[in-house]
């Protein structure tokens, strides 16, 4: 076990409990740390990769237990179609290890640093294709536990509500150490893509936001252009080639964020800066998206694992009712352009837009009634975006947008309390009595959980 900061120099001093980050390789370990009498302080907040945009995954006075050093793929069962694994492993090392066996996770999710714990804790959404494609909780069928309190504990789909309760459970009930989820043989999808106006995209994302069809766009609010990516399971879809899908990936999330963190620093006139900035995000979305991807699956799509490019960007995630989403478009847009005159910000990015289907299977899921859009606005731009996501927030709010307690930063309690509404107060009961003594509550999850 690998554990940060601490000496002890007293011979006789009775030492302050520990403070740090500890990254257990084993469940013994894992379990010590989470032992009452264990030394080290409280809170204890688990963290996976460490991924989300809020404080849910930080105890700066207490203590971190990092699930990394924990990353075996148990067993794979092609004939049932599952996966066992250890929370740590990433979801890269998992998608690349099941392709092996002809089979995909359910849904298309980005992101492969997260890992499979992180994934099922919090909200690991994408634009996945069909009903049951929203969150990657939806598949879990088994969950193994440590308790606050250090005791094992096992989850399986017999204990329905519990199950539902820890699904999405932002490490607030106890640290999943290992999981069984559905997968499925890899099954190839259409991809056709349209560059839209935001009063045509407004027009037609009703029609859009049809449940069989996996839908993802990227907003460019200051040139009034929709890049939307539209995804279908065909009866002969043709083949799927991992390469387009490769470069696709790596000028979205390697060559723009750092093209533009360098225009950033060497083009000062801001109106300059920014006309070239959208230029290259429309032209790199509109040469990539229409011209290079039109099949794949949920391996080739999935992105590959990146850890400096994305670490840097910065986001906040919101999601909007379906229903109200051709509306909410516009007034986002107009926000945007809002800001940028009051306040001389604006994200430098487009934001990144997906529909995600009701999904019933989490008792704190975004989309328990309603399937929503999930808006994820991104920047490279560190100065001026801690007030761009308090008036972000705001905007979410007037427009009854549902916060993530992992990726919505400056959401206030009371609007996480209306969104969650009943649901949260069955939560925090089941967390009381898993975790009496408040072990795994953080200061920031305090507002919403305690
Ligand atoms: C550039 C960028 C793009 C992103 N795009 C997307 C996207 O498209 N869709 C999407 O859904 N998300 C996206 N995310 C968000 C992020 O990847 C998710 O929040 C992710 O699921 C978190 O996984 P993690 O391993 O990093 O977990 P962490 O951030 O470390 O933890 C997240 C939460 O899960 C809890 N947790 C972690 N492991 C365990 C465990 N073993 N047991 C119990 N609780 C645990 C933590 O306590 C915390 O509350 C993006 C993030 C970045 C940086």
């Amino acid at each position: 076990m690998k554990t940060s900061q601490f000496r002890d120099t007293g011979k006789f001093v009775r030492r302050p409990a520990r403070s740090g980050v500890l990254a257990p390789g084993n469940l013994a370990k894992l379990m010590r740390c989470l032992e009452p009498n264990a030394d080290i302080a409280l809170p204890i907040r688990i963290q996976g990769a460490g991924s989300a945009s809020t404080d849910c995954n930080q105890s700066p006075h207490g203590t971190v237990v990092r699930t990394t050093e924990m990353n075996k793929i148990l067993r794979i069962d092609s004939y049932n179609h599952t996966v066992t694994a250890e929370a740590g492993v990433r979801l890269g090392a998992l998608v690349a290890a099941l392709a092996r066996q002809g089979l995909e996770l359910v849904g298309n999710h980005d992101q492969m640093e997260r890992t499979l714990g992180g994934a099922l804790a919090s909200p690991c959404m994408g634009p996945g294709i069909g009903e049951q494609a929203g969150y990657l909780s939806d598949q879990v069928i088994n969950m193994k536990i440590v308790t606050a309190d250090g005791k094992l504990m096992n989850v399986s789909e017999q204990k329905t509500h519990l199950l539902n309760a820890f699904r999405l459970s932002y490490g607030l009930l106890g640290v999943i150490y290992e999981a069984t989820l559905r997968v499925r043989p890899i099954s190839t999808f259409s991809a056709s893509h349209r560059g839209l106006s935001i009063d045509r995209f407004s027009d037609i994302a009703d029609h859009l936001s049809d449940r069989n069809v996996g839908l993802k766009f990227y907003v460019l609010p200051h040139r009034d252009r929709v890049y939307v990516d539209l995804r279908r399971f065909e009866a002969d879809p043709g083949n799927a080639y991992a390469a387009p899908w490769k470069i696709k990936d790596w000028g979205e999330s390697t060559v723009l964020p750092n093209v533009f963190r360098s225009l950033n620093r060497v083009m000062p006139i801001p109106s300059v800066r920014y006309k070239l900035i959208d230029s290259i995000s429309a032209a790199t979305h509109g040469l990539v998206n229409t011209k290079l991807v039109n099949n794949g699956n949920n391996v080739a799509a999935a992105g590959r694992r990146r850890r400096t490019a994305r670490r840097n960007l910065l986001y906040s995630t919101w999601c909007f009712p379906a229903s109200d989403f051709s509306v909410v478009i516009k007034a986002y847009a107009k926000f945007c352009q809002q800001i940028l005159q009051k306040d001389g910000y604006r994200c430098d990015m487009p934001a990144i837009g997906f529909r995600v289907s009701r999904d019933t299977s989490a008792l704190l899921s975004p989309s328990f009634d309603e399937p929503v859009f999930a808006l994820q606005t991104t920047s490279t731009q560190r100065n001026g975006w801690d007030d761009f996501v308090i008036d972000l927030a705001q905007f979410a709010e007037n427009w009854g947008g549902t916060p993530l307690f992992s990726q919505s930063r400056a959401f206030r309690a009371e609007q996480a309390a209306q969104s969650y509404s009943t649901r949260l107060e069955f939560f925090r009961k089941i967390r009381r009595k898993l975790d009496p003594d408040d072990r795994l509550l953080n200061p920031f999850l305090a507002r919403s959980f305690q």
